[in-house]
């Protein structure tokens, strides 16, 4: 049989077993804040200074990394009202906006009576927004998100250049934009995010040429400079073999050429790129068995706490993450395993025959990248099994 490989273990990880917390009960997820505040640092050194950097919390909501990274970012990116509220705990009002379509009412009240800025994803919306404005009495924070005419080119996920639930068409943007201030509404500005999980940096740099000309050409027709233009971000990180990091630094260098075709503020929004790489997944081998000469590990959790790790949260091939035994990072692969959850579906598998050092009943497998879309992306509840713990660590707190 010979074995698929898997991605590429984070190189602040390759010591995973000097790490104190890997005795902790499993199932756990573990999130290294020193990689995450190391990540902002690099961003901000790469970045023209002009330019925001937010982080889009749906990524990983933990309240104890909330608060760890909001003195480190300048904004938070929420999408619902749940998130809003957390956000709301360890940000002023001021540098929040909520996105996504299908606000409720009660969530837009929510919203302009704490001041938080609305990303209006429609028409309809914005009129919605303006209408419980008035009946607060309040002014509404609004800017309205753009449905671009171009895509993040290798984008895991695409949400630009096509039909979208997300945002208003570019050509409608300005005229809305007009409505909204008329209608009087305090207009914020123009929110761009064309897709996700991008790792081509040449087309990262190509979409934020297009994002600031765009909001260039938006604020001409709309005869009015932004006050932000949310540049979106879809920074991917690296899951598979092969896959590359993002040159950030040229990302930055490239940006800096761009800025001054618009006067405003800029800003980019990242989840994953800021988490992803900081977050370990670990859970225990309940049992091992061999089925017609393949050798399965079954461990104490699966696709309930980490479906993006089984293939099944936006990937359209299976393929396997970073992942190792732990206690035996430096030892030699001794045997081709494929470690499953403990789940009664075929679909909870986290890797699929990978040469490992030998792991037995009681030993802890780690699953890298999973600092991102792990825990709250996934379906708990499913079969009712107990969910992960959460542990942040590194935050200096002891
Ligand atoms: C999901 C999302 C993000 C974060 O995407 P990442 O790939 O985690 O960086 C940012 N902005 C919007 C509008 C989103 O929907």
């Amino acid at each position: 049989m010979t074995p698929k490989p898997f991605g590429p273990i984070p190189a602040e990880f390759r010591d995973l077993d000097a790490l104190p917390w890997l005795s902790e009960a499993t199932p756990a997820y573990v999130y290294d804040f020193g990689v995450v505040s190391a990540r902002i640092a690099r961003l901000r050194a790469a970045l023209p200074a002009r330019v925001a950097v937010h982080y889009a919390i749906k990524a990983n909501p933990l309240p104890a990394l909330l608060k760890a990274i909001a003195p480190l970012v300048d904004g938070l990116d929420v999408a619902s009202a749940g998130e809003m509220d957390r956000a709301l705990d360890v940000m002023a009002a001021g540098t929040i906006s909520f996105a996504g379509p299908g606000k409720r009412d009660a969530e837009i009240e929510l919203a302009i009576r704490a001041g938080v800025t609305l990303n209006v994803e429609s028409e309809n919306e914005g009129r919605r927004a303006l209408a419980i404005g008035e009946m607060l009495g309040m002014r509404p924070k609004l800017a309205v998100r753009v449905n671009p005419d171009f895509e993040l080119r290798g984008s895991g996920m695409k949400m630009g250049g096509r039909a979208s639930p997300f945002g208003v068409e570019a050509k409608h943007v300005a005229g809305l934009v007009k409505r909204l201030i008329i209608g009087g509404a305090e207009w914020r500005g123009l929110h761009i995010f064309a897709g996700s999980q991008s790792l081509d940096t040449q087309a990262v740099i190509e979409t934020q040429a297009a994002t600031v000309l765009l909001a260039a050409r938006i604020a001409e027709e709309a005869r009015r400079a932004p006050p932000l233009v949310n540049l979106g971000g879809g920074f991917g990180i690296p899951y598979f073999p092969g896959d590359v990091a993002l040159d950030v630094e040229a990302i930055g260098a490239a940006l800096a050429g761009e800025l001054d075709k618009l006067d405003t503020h800029y800003a980019i929004e990242l989840g994953r790129w800021l988490i992803g790489e900081a977050g370990v997944y670990l859970a225990r081998v309940i049992d091992r068995k061999v089925s017609q000469g393949e050798t399965f590990l079954i461990l104490d959790g699966g696709l309930n706490h980490h479906l993006a790790a089984t293939g099944n949260f936006g990937t359209v091939v299976r393929r396997n993450y970073p992942v190792a035994v732990a206690h035996r990072m430096q030892d030699p692969p001794e045997e081709i395993v494929t470690i499953v959850g403990p789940l009664c579906t075929p679909l909870d598998r986290l890797a699929d025959r990978v040469s490992l050092p030998k792991a037995d009943v009681g030993d802890v497998i780690a699953i890298f990248a999973s600092g991102a879309y792990g825990a709250s992306a996934s379906p708990s509840a499913f079969l009712g099994h107990p969910p992960a713990r959460e542990l942040l660590v590194g935050t200096g707190d002891a």
